[in-house]
C-alpha cells in the first residue's frame, strides 16, 4: 500500500509517465543542442508549447484564472516526471512558476487578471530575470535601475544575465533598485510592450539543459507602467526569497527526475553489458559485479532519499509553512548533489560509452551538474540552512 501519496497522485504520476514517453522522450535527443532554437529543429520554443498545450504552464493556479487548480505536491509530482524525460524542461519550468508565483501571490487583482489567463495558458511565457553578471548569489547587489517618469511611468535601465526562457519569455520578473531610494524593487516587464529597448541576446551555449533557453536580457531606458512594480523594500525581499524557495523545490524535482533516469539507464546496462565473453562463451554481465551492484543500491537508496525531502519541501510550501526555506534549501542541496554524483558513477557504469552523445548518460550527467548552480548555488543553500538552523 502507497501510504504517501495518494491515489489520484499516482494516478497523476502514470498520466505524467505517458505524457513524456509519448511527448518528450522522442524529442529529448534533439533539445540537448545549443543551435536548436535557431534552427527549424525542434527547439526550446517548441518544447514550451508542448508543455503549454498539455496544461503543465498552469498548474497552482486556480481555476478562475484559466489554471488546473492543482496544488504545489502535484506541480513537483509532474516536474519530476517531465524532467526524467528532458531536465532542461524542468529549468523552463522553474523559471515560468516563479512568475506565475509571484502574480498568484503577490500582484495585484490588475495584474493577475491582465497576465495570469495568459500565463497559464502558455500563451505567455514567465522568465524571472534576478541576476546580473556582477549580482549572482549576492543577487541584492543588483545595479539595474528603476526610476519615475512622466505619465505614471518608470524607466529600467540595466542588463540581467542568464535569464532562462529570454528567448521566448513574454513576462519578465524583474529584480531592480530604486535609483532614488536605493531599495530594492520587484517588477513585472510585458517584453511586448516597449519591444525597442528590450534587447535579447541569443540562447546560450551551456553544458547542459539545453531544452531551456537561456539569454542575456537588457533594459536600455524601458518603460513599464508604475502599476507593473509588484513590492518595494523589505517585502520585495522576502518575496524574492520566497520564490527561490519555490524554484529550488522545482529544481530538486527535476533533479530527482535526473537521479532516476541515471538509475534506470545504468541499471538495464549493467544487466546487458557482458564481459569475458557471451553468456554462452562463460561471460558475466557487469551486474553480476559487486562492484557496479553498490554503485546501483547507493544510487537508488539516495535519491529515494531525494525524492522523500523534496516531496518534504513541497508539503511544506501550504502544510507547514514555517519550515518550507529550510526544507527547500534542504531538497536543492542534497538533491542536485545526488544527480550529480550517481550520474558520473552511471558514467562509470557505461565505461567508454558514458563518454559518448549516443548514450543516455553522457546528457544526465551534463545536465545533473548544473543543477547544482541555478537557483542559488549548493553553497548559498548551505548560508540558507545555518541561518535557519540558527548556527
Ligand atoms: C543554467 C543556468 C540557469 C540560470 N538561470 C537564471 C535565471 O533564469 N535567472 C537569473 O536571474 N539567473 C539565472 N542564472 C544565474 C544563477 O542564478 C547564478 O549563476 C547563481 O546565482 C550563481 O551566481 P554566479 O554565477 O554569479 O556565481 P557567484 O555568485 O560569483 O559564485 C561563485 C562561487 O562562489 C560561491 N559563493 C558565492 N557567495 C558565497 C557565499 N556567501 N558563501 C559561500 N560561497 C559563496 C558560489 O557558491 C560559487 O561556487 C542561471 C545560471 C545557470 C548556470
Amino acid at each position: 500500500m502507497n501510504t504517501f501519496l495518494s491515489t489520484e497522485q499516482t494516478a497523476l504520476q502514470q498520466e505524467i509517465k505517458v505524457f513524456v514517453d509519448k511527448e518528450i522522450h522522442p524529442v529529448a535527443r534533439e533539445l540537448d543542442s545549443d543551435e536548436a532554437s535557431k534552427t527549424p529543429r525542434f527547439g526550446p520554443t517548441d518544447a514550451l508549447a508542448r508543455l503549454a498545450a498539455a496544461g503543465h504552464l498552469g498548474h497552482t493556479v486556480g481555476k478562475d484564472m484559466g489554471g488546473t487548480g492543482r496544488d504545489f505536491v502535484d506541480l513537483i509530482l509532474i516536474v519530476e516526471q517531465i524532467a526524467k524525460g528532458c531536465a532542461g524542461l524542468g529549468l523552463a519550468m522553474a523559471s515560468h512558476y516563479q512568475v506565475l508565483h509571484l502574480l498568484d501571490q503577490y500582484g495585484s487583482d490588475s495584474l493577475k487578471s491582465r497576465y495570469l489567463p495568459h500565463l497559464v495558458k502558455g500563451e505567455m511565457v514567465g522568465a524571472q530575470a534576478f541576476g546580473e553578471e556582477r549580482a549572482g548569489s549576492d543577487y541584492k547587489a543588483v545595479e539595474t535601475a528603476i526610476k519615475s517618469a512622466s505619465g505614471n511611468k518608470l524607466i529600467i535601465q540595466g542588463k540581467k544575465s542568464w535569464v532562462v526562457n529570454g528567448t521566448e519569455s513574454a513576462l519578465l520578473a524583474v529584480l531592480a533598485k530604486d535609483a532614488e531610494t536605493n531599495e530594492l524593487v520587484l517588477a513585472v516587464v510585458d517584453s511586448q510592450a516597449d519591444v525597442p529597448a528590450i534587447k535579447r541576446g541569443a540562447n546560450k551555449a551551456k553544458m547542459g539543459l539545453k531544452a531551456a533557453s537561456c539569454n542575456d536580457i537588457e533594459f536600455v531606458h524601458a518603460e513599464i507602467p508604475a502599476e507593473n512594480v509588484v513590492l518595494r523594500g523589505k517585502a520585495a525581499e522576502d518575496a524574492v526569497d520566497h520564490l527561490f524557495s519555490i524554484s529550488k523545490t522545482i529544481v530538486a524535482a527535476a533533479a530527482v527526475g535526473l537521479a532516476e533516469a541515471a538509475l534506470g539507464v545504468s541499471a538495464d546496462y549493467a544487466k546487458g553489458r557482458f564481459v569475458g565473453g557471451t553468456a554462452q562463451e562463460g561471460g558475466a554481465n557487469i551486474a553480476k559485479f559487486q562492484g557496479i551492484q553498490w554503485k546501483i543500491a547507493d544510487l537508488s537508496t539516495e535519491s529515494t532519499a531525494a525524492r522523500l525531502l523534496t516531496y518534504r519541501a513541497a508539503w511544506s510550501l501550504a502544510g507547514a509553512p514555517e519550515d518550507f526555506r529550510k526544507f527547500a534549501a534542504m531538497a536543492k542541496l542534497f538533491a542536485s548533489r545526488v544527480a550529480r554524483f550517481h550520474s558520473s558513477e552511471a558514467v562509470q557504469i557505461f565505461g567508454m560509452l558514458g563518454a559518448s552523445p549516443d548514450s543516455p548518460v553522457e546528457r544526465i550527467y551534463r545536465d545533473s551538474k548544473l543543477t547544482e548552480i541555478f537557483e542559488g548555488t549548493s553553497e548559498i543553500q548551505k548560508v540558507i540552512l545555518k541561518d535557519e538552523l540558527g548556527v
